[in-house]
Parts: structure tokens; C-alpha cells; sequence
């Protein structure tokens, strides 16, 4: 027999030492779907006083938590797992509606993936191993990793109970209590996971989850003295406040942030299977992945062809209602973010880029009339130090620039600020491993793009953030090692 009980209500509550919880202050802000422009709901924004509400109880829940074996951790994370899997429909339908990405994707993508990340921690937690030293016959030393204390998780919309689980996860699989906070713009699968995580049994106060704008309720977690650690998945903009105020406090930090990743395509490339891709890796999600390729390099032998087989496909991509099987593009997450796209798209023309497709917002007929979309769009002809390809514009925008050597593609990827991901397209395998080499960027695809395997590194160079999540360095982020040297 379940309580489980997935519906959205008109008001949701922060959940605080198990139980839903009105803000202190009474302070709510509005829910927006993108898609149609409608409120649906009103959700908290907390403030200092609801986090150090959160705060006791995870100290008071770390007491036990932190004795619990690995064993007790792995059983109610894999609960929440399957929950998650048994209820992809009801996630999905949320995460589609709170941040405008089509359903089918976040059927595919998104809630696949969180219940993943449960499941993967879950079992990581069981064999998760410490070093030892041996100093021949004098001493021994061993390494005990132990769980934090109570640490802050705070994610962005795009990828919303994606990025909000692959923080949780491994906090909770290590020991540590969690005050979390989703962010303000898709809030709605965060608080279904409330419900989850109490079906499944996680005890009172282990996670606990606040709804807020990030000047209120974020920057009370990363000022909060007694919360150790932050993880943080958003922009530079942000992680470069968060490090100021978090650095003197002497807290760990994990900081995931922007991107400006570039595409770099070789006249030698299986060229289809390159095409296919470049489609993806700029579009998906309406170009709201720190991973798509913003910057694609093409070779110049090459580069009229790509050009009118990349358009020609670019054509193709339908923007439209996201409950629509049919579309290939939803809505852009807010009118904030749609107001940004369109005018780097504005500043773009300023700069002498001519748009090879798109440039222009999008009202669909029906019940999608006054959503935010935006057609896909492609710029060219803006040279490396225009502001178009410096800045993170994170929307359906990518530009082509040419290069004719390897050694002027290298320098041309490199011409960035940022350093999160970067594709290599050539089947010259051993060309592809110097490119790879040289690039400055902490995540490399070669011949395929956001290919994930859970067990590697995931973060940036640069302004992309420091820190890497992932593997067993996301157990070892939310652990401290502590060296005992016993002596024979
Ligand atoms: P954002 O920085 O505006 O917000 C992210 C989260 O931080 C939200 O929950 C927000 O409320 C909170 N926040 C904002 N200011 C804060 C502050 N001063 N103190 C504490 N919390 C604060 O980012 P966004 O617009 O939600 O997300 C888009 C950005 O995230 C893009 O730059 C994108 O590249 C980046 N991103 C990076 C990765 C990665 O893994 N590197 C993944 C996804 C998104």
C-alpha cells in the first residue's frame, strides 16, 4: 500500500526534517510554463531563516545518518531509484511543463538519468575505498574518508532533477545530511522528489529541500557558517560570488559552470555522422546544456559543404508545443533568458554576423501562442574576439567560424575564457589525440558528443568552474580524508 501521493498542488512547501513546510516569511513566488506563459503555481522563497531551519535539522539527522552503513544507504537510494523509474510519466509531464523542453526528452534523458544517479551512488557507497602507507617496518597509515557534516547542494534549470540528483546522490551515499535548493525557475520535480525520498524512507532531516531566488534562499546556504561544503552547478556569474563568500569561510567548493564550448570539425570526419550530431550537440534542449558546441570550427576545405548539409537539417528541426511528439525544440526556460538569447542574437548583427537561419522568436498556433520560442540560428562570420563568441549565450545559437591548420584550430578552441567540454571530428585517430591533448577543456569527445559514463571526471578548465564531479570524485568531494599513522 503507497502514500505516494505525485500530484502538484496550487502551493508547494519546502521540505524540512521530513515534513512540508511554509516559508517563515510567507513568501512565494510564481511558477511559470514557459511553453504557454500561464502561472500554475506558487512556489516558496525561503530566506535565511527557513535555511537554518534546514540546517538543525540535517545536524540533528547527521548524528545517526553518518553511523549508518553503507549497506542502509545503498537500500533507501536504490528505493528512490526505482520510485523515480516507476513514475517516469508523472516527472517527465512536471519537468517538460516547468522548464519548456519537449517530453519526450525529458522521457529519455532527463528522468532516466536522475533515477541513474541514484542507483549509481547507491552502489558506489558499497565500494568505496580508502588508501593505506605502509612505511615498511616502522608505521602503517591508513586513510579514513569520513562524511562532511551537513553540506549545500544548489542546481540550475536546465537539466533540473538531472543536476539536482547527480549532487544529491553522492552527498547522501557518503553520509552527509543535505540542505538543497533547486532552482527558482523549475522547481516542480525537485519537490516531487520530496515525496519520493519520503515513500522510500530516507529518515527525517537527511535532505532536506528549500524553494527560493538564489539573493535570498541560495545565498543563505553559501553564507550559512555551520554548512560545510557547496555544490554548485550554474553560471560564472554566480560561482565567482559564491567562491568570494565561500573561500574566507574556508568551504569545500565543487563549482560546474559556463560554457563556450567549441565543435571542431576536420576535413578527414565520417561527414554524416559528424552532421547528425552537430545537429544535437547545438540544439538539444533548445541549446541549454553547458555541453552543446556553441563555437563550431570547421575546416575550410569543407566549409561551404557543411554549411548548406548543416542549414539543410537545421530546416528540418521542428519548434514547437513540447507535449507535441513531433517537436524537436520547446520553449526556452523563462522570459528572462528569452529576453538574453534574443538580444545576443541583436548583438550578433551588430557585430557584422550575418544569421544563416533563424534570428527569430516563434509563436505556435493553440495553446502554445504566447510561449517563449526561438528558432534555431546560425551565425556567421564573427571573428574569435567578438563578444558573440566569447560569452555564454546558452540558448538555440551557434556560429561557424573556418580554420584551415590543426595548429589554427587548436588556437582557435582555446580562444575562450571558458573550458568545460569540447568535440574533435576526424577519423585520423592519432590527430585526434594530440587535438585532445591541447585543448583546454576538462571534458573531450571525440567522434561523438555527451556520451556519459558516470565513473569519469565532469567539470571545467578556466571560467568553467573548478572542482570535478563524477566517479569516485564526487565521493571524494563529499568526504574528508583523515591520515592515521600508527606506529609498530
Ligand atoms: P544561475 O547561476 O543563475 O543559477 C543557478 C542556481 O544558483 C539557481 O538555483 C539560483 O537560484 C542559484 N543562485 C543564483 N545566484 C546565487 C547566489 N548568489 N548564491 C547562491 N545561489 C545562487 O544559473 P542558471 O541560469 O540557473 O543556469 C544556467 C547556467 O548554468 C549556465 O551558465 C550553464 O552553462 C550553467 N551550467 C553548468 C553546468 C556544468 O556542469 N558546468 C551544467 C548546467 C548548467
Amino acid at each position: 500500500m503507497t502514500s505516494l501521493d505525485l500530484s502538484i498542488p496550487e502551493k508547494i512547501d519546502n521540505y524540512i526534517n521530513g515534513s512540508w513546510q511554509a516559508p517563515q516569511q510567507g513568501q512565494y513566488l510564481p511558477n511559470i510554463n514557459p511553453a504557454t506563459g500561464e502561472v500554475y503555481n506558487q512556489i516558496p522563497n525561503s530566506t535565511a531563516v527557513d535555511v537554518d531551519a534546514a540546517y538543525q535539522a540535517a545536524a540533528a539527522a547527521f548524528e545517526d545518518w553518518k553511523k549508518s552503513t553503507p549497506e542502509f544507504r545503498f537500500r533507501i537510494l536504490n528505493k528512490i531509484a526505482e520510485i523515480i523509474e516507476n513514475n517516469l510519466d508523472i516527472l517527465a509531464l512536471a519537468e517538460s511543463n516547468d522548464n519548456g523542453k519537449p517530453l519526450w526528452l525529458s522521457k529519455k534523458v532527463d528522468i532516466p538519468r536522475a533515477a541513474e544517479n541514484f542507483r549509481f551512488f547507491a552502489t558506489a557507497c558499497m565500494h568505496f575505498a580508502s588508501e593505506s602507507h605502509s612505511m615498511e617496518d616502522r608505521a602503517v597509515n591508513y586513510t579514513l574518508r569520513q562524511p562532511i557534516g551537513v553540506v549545500g547542494c544548489i542546481a540550475p534549470w536546465n537539466l533540473p532533477l538531472y543536476l539536482f540528483t547527480w549532487k544529491i546522490a553522492p552527498a547522501l551515499a557518503t553520509g552527509n545530511c543535505v540542505v538543497a535548493k533547486p532552482s527558482e525557475v523549475t522547481p516542480m520535480t525537485a519537490y516531487l522528489l520530496t515525496r519520493i525520498a519520503h515513500e522510500a524512507g530516507l529518515p527525517p532531516g537527511v535532505l532536506n529541500i528549500l524553494h527560493g531566488d538564489g539573493t535570498a534562499c541560495g545565498a543563505a546556504i553559501v553564507e550559512h557558517p555551520s554548512i560545510k561544503a557547496i555544490s554548485f552547478t550554474g553560471s560564472t556569474r554566480a560561482g565567482k560570488h559564491i567562491a568570494g563568500v565561500a573561500a574566507p569561510m574556508f568551504k569545500k567548493m565543487s563549482l560546474e559552470l559556463g560554457g563556450k564550448n567549441p565543435n571542431i570539425i576536420f576535413e578527414d570526419c565520417d561527414f554524416d555522422r559528424m552532421l547528425a550530431t552537430t545537429v544535437q550537440s547545438s540544439f538539444a534542449n533548445q541549446g541549454q546544456i553547458c555541453l552543446c558546441g556553441s563555437r563550431i570550427l570547421v575546416q575550410a576545405s569543407i566549409y561551404e559543404k557543411f554549411k548548406s548539409a548543416f542549414i539543410a537539417k537545421v530546416q528540418q528541426l521542428t519548434v514547437g508545443d513540447p507535449l507535441d511528439p513531433d517537436s524537436k525544440q520547446g520553449a526556452v526556460v523563462s522570459q528572462l533568458h528569452f529576453d538574453k538569447v534574443m538580444s545576443c542574437i541583436e548583438r550578433a548583427k551588430q557585430e557584422g554576423g550575418s544569421i544563416l537561419h533563424g534570428g527569430y522568436s516563434i509563436h505556435p498556433e493553440g495553446r502554445c501562442g504566447n510561449g517563449l520560442f526561438i528558432a534555431p540560428t546560425v551565425i556567421e562570420g564573427l571573428g574569435p574576439d567578438t563578444l558573440t563568441n566569447m560569452e555564454e549565450i546558452f540558448g538555440p545559437v551557434v556560429t561557424l567560424q573556418k580554420f584551415d591548420t590543426t595548429e589554427e584550430a587548436i588556437q582557435l578552441a582555446n580562444t575562450s575564457d571558458y573550458g568545460l567540454s569540447a568535440t574533435i571530428w576526424t577519423q585520423d585517430i592519432s590527430k585526434a589525440h594530440r587535438v585532445a591533448a591541447r585543448v583546454h577543456s576538462g571534458i573531450i569527445w571525440i567522434n561523438t558528443w555527451l556520451l556519459r559514463d558516470l565513473r569519469t571526471p565532469f567539470g571545467g578548465f578556466k571560467s568553467s568552474g573548478m572542482g570535478r564531479e563524477g566517479g569516485w570524485e564526487a565521493m571524494r568531494f563529499f568526504t574528508e580524508p583523515k591520515n592515521v599513522c600508527v606506529a609498530f
